[in-house]
């Protein structure tokens, strides 16, 4: 078994939709990325490449490649899912936390899960989402970003598929 660990940061602007774990959250202002910027699929994207010592994000997804811009981080997840399954990884577990000052991010975790979970191929008792806040301090507390931090496992399989 392996284990991986992810943290992302994006910063909230006004004029963009707030994604989080493939999910539009209703709030005045979104993260700032050249993907979706969701913050949470990016932690868990580290989280996974970590866990198989296959580099980061940036490498496998450059910001200066135009094809990721815009591009929802789903597919990015479905991407990194695909690559560890081509090198004989299979993911079996995520646990991420969300800090965000606002909003209350609770009642969308159900979704975030059930999205994160499906793209993984993975059951639901297998992906957990959290949300902190900072209790006001430093640029989280302000609202001027929001950051995530995932840990993912691993495990080995074999030709039979086992
Ligand atoms: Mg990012």
């Amino acid at each position: 078994m392996r284990v991986g660990i992810g943290y992302d940061v994006h910063p909230l602007v006004p004029g963009r939709p707030l994604v989080l774990g493939g999910v539009t959250v209703p709030y005045p202002q979104g993260l700032l990325g050249h993907s979706d910027g969701d913050a949470l699929i990016h932690a868990i994207v580290d989280g996974l490449l970590g866990a198989a010592a296959l580099g980061d994000i940036g490498q496998h997804f450059p910001s200066s490649d135009p094809r990721y811009r815009g591009i929802s981080s789903l597919w990015l997840l479905d991407e990194t899912r695909g690559l560890l399954e081509a090198r004989r990884w299979r993911v079996t577990g995520v646990d991420a936390t969300i800090v965000a000052e606002r909003p209350l991010l609770s009642p969308f975790i159900p979704t975030m899960r059930e999205r994160l979970a499906e793209t993984l191929r993975l059951p639901l008792d297998r992906v957990s989402v959290k949300a902190t806040t900072t209790n006001g301090l430093g640029f989280i507390g302000r609202g001027e970003g929001i950051a995530a931090q995932a840990v993912a496992t691993l495990e080995e399989f074999n030709d039979a598929g086992f």
